[in-house]
């Protein structure tokens, strides 16, 4: 059984950014093994990682370093072989479905490279799937005109680019107001341009509405907009960057 989280864990912490919120994620010694067969896949290996209230992190590696394990793993839609995972005073270590659940519903929006909208249902049906079964969401409307869709809710997804319903999936995330954003490659089936707005979009809401946002990638430029910059290779994170310079979306090239 994993070590609960002790003081001793705490004093380990990572170095913190400048001026930081405080750290909603705290991670020690997160192991991920899968096993195929009678083989041990190693997808991720002794991550200790917090994540601050408020900032933009993206977390950087190839194709096959564990990325998605640790955000699904964040995310509480998988839970560590090894290691401790808190998020503020939930101990999603040894959470159950049931709590992971309530967690995922509580707190956090995903968006993935494919956008999984409704095809039958316009872009507002699509939000107000979420808002409906949310405590206290925002006004569908206003969260489709946050992503720049205000003129396009009666829309249906086979009416839109794949920007536009990527935006439409990001509004579904946001519209039940979570902490923390979770994207997983949201750029990932996009074009150079679509994916810039797309981008802007995201950094639109951590700034005007606080919430925590990770963006994974294996697009380094994309890295050049984040508060900071968290690099992934074989199950490692093997370099932290905090990213003095930053860059709006529009500046960025790939
Ligand atoms: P990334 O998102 O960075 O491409 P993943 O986290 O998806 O990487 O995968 C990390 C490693 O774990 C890879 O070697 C992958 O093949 C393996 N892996 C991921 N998910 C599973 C799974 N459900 N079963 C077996 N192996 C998996
Ligand atoms: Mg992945």
């Amino acid at each position: 059984m994993p070590a609960p989280l002790t003081s001793a864990a705490q004093d380990a912490a990572p170095p913190s950014p400048p001026a930081a919120g405080r750290p909603v994620f705290i991670l020690r010694g997160v192991a991920r093994t899968y096993l195929m067969g009678e083989v041990q896949v190693a997808a991720l290996k002794d991550v200790d990682l917090d994540l601050y209230e408020g900032e933009f992190v993206v977390l950087l590696g190839a194709s096959g370093s564990g990325k998605s394990t640790l955000l699904n793993i964040l995310g509480g839609m998988d839970t560590p072989t090894a290691g401790t995972i808190r998020y503020l005073d939930h101990d999603l270590t040894h959470a159950g479905d049931a709590a992971l659940t309530l967690f995922r519903r509580e707190h956090v929006g995903f968006v993935f490279q494919f956008y999984n909208l409704i095809p039958s249902l316009t872009a507002l049906e699509n939000v107000q799937l979420v808002t409906e079964i949310s405590e206290s969401p925002m006004d569908p409307v206003e969260a489709l005109t946050m992503v720049g869709l205000g003129d396009r809710i009666d829309h249906f997804p086979a009416q839109m680019s794949g920007g536009e319903q990527q935006r439409v999936a990001i509004a579904r995330a946001i519209a039940k107001q979570p902490d923390i954003l979770l994207c997983d490659e949201p750029t990932g089936a996009l074009d150079f341009q679509t994916g810039k707005l797309v981008l802007e979009v995201l950094s639109r809401i951590n700034r005007e509405l606080g919430t925590t946002v990770a963006v994974i990638t294996h697009n380094a430029a994309i890295a050049r907009m984040a508060h900071r910059i968290i690099y992934i290779s074989s199950g490692h994170i093997t370099r932290v960057e905090f990213n003095k310079n930053r860059v709006s979306p529009a500046e960025i090239e790939w």
